[in-house]
């Protein structure tokens, strides 16, 4: 069973408790076969409780969960579930705070289990933008009326976004990622992570592209107080807008993660329906990481 759909009715339906989490994630868990970590023998019984799969030869016992992002979920699976039901359904800010009411768990456990649920939603880099895409470099945070290379306000962060814009030249996909300085070093890296070789890349004409023409088909317009680059302007907005409702100076080191969940949703949103449960595949996939790794990762 894959679940597909944005209703909350039809999601607590399918999921109404821990057992039927763990049945859904021991689905993609061996969706290829069960073979045991340990003896690498094929045979084994389920436990009734956690539908945890017990080796018939060496008796090693594995959880659905083990190994994978819901590793150690205190609070239970449903839960863990209905978070990130909320994270892929929802285009408006879903606060730490707001999730540690509504389900009842302290607000580092809403914290830390979030930024789990963004890890699954970092780009595996392995589909560039390409065709038409628009580079643009902005600030996020701090006193917005500070003039740019002047500001001392270190809660100003500097960022770059890149747009692959349909033929009708609406927006398709984005990107974006924190930067330490507008040199062309720093401008290259969302080139190298995120943008194929055949784009034909619109920038303004800030120097610090220049160099980047040599490797990147780039054409640098003047900005016009943004007419010349909408769509990325637009979604630069939405970000920001978007970045106020969920993030607060505490999360201040972590914004490139909220970049990641930002862009997760944008570039699937022509197949919301399955965003959950791409999601529930990729933290099921993924290797777990604990609270103190989340703290210290930037
Ligand atoms: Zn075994």
């Amino acid at each position: 069973m894959e679940f597909k759909g944005e209703s909350i009715i039809k999601f607590n339906e399918a999921f109404p408790d821990d057992k039927a989490c763990l049945s859904y994630l021991a689905e993609i868990k061996w969706n290829e076969g069960y073979q045991c970590k340990k003896c690498g023998h094929d045979k084994f019984t389920v436990r009734k409780k956690n539908l945890a799969r017990d080796c018939n030869r060496c008796h090693h016992i594995e959880s659905p969960t083990a190994g994978t992002l819901f590793h150690r979920v205190r609070f239970g699976v449903r839960k863990a579930f209905g978070i990130v039901f909320e994270m892929s359904a929802t285009t408006k800010g879903l606060s730490s705070s707001q999730v540690a009411r509504r389900y009842e768990i302290s607000r580092p456990t809403a914290w830390g289990f979030m930024h789990k649920v963004r890890k699954a939603m970092e780009s595996s880099h392995n589909h560039p933008l390409e065709g038409a895409v628009q580079v643009d470099e902005f600030v996020y945070g701090g006193k917005e009326t500070l003039k740019q290379g002047r500001s001392k306000d270190t809660r100003k962060k500097k960022l770059i976004g890149a747009v692959e814009l349909t033929e009708e030249g609406k927006v398709k996909r984005a990107y974006f990622q924190k930067i330490v300085d507008y040199s062309s070093q720093s401008l290259e890296s969302i080139f190298k992570d995120h943008i194929g070789d055949n784009a034909q890349v619109l920038t303004d004409k800030w120097t610090g592209y220049g160099p980047l023409a040599e490797t990147y088909q780039i054409e640098q317009k003047y900005s016009d107080k943004g007419g010349s680059m909408k769509q990325i302007h637009t979604i630069i907005h939405q970000l920001k807008s978007w970045l106020r409702s969920v993030y607060s100076w505490v999360h201040e080191q972590h914004i490139s993660k909220y970049l990641d969940e930002f862009s997760f949703r944008l570039n699937r949103s022509l197949f919301k329906p399955s965003i959950f449960h791409r999601l529930i595949e990729r933290m099921s996939r993924a290797k777990p990481i604990t609270y103190q790794m989340i703290k210290i990762s930037n």
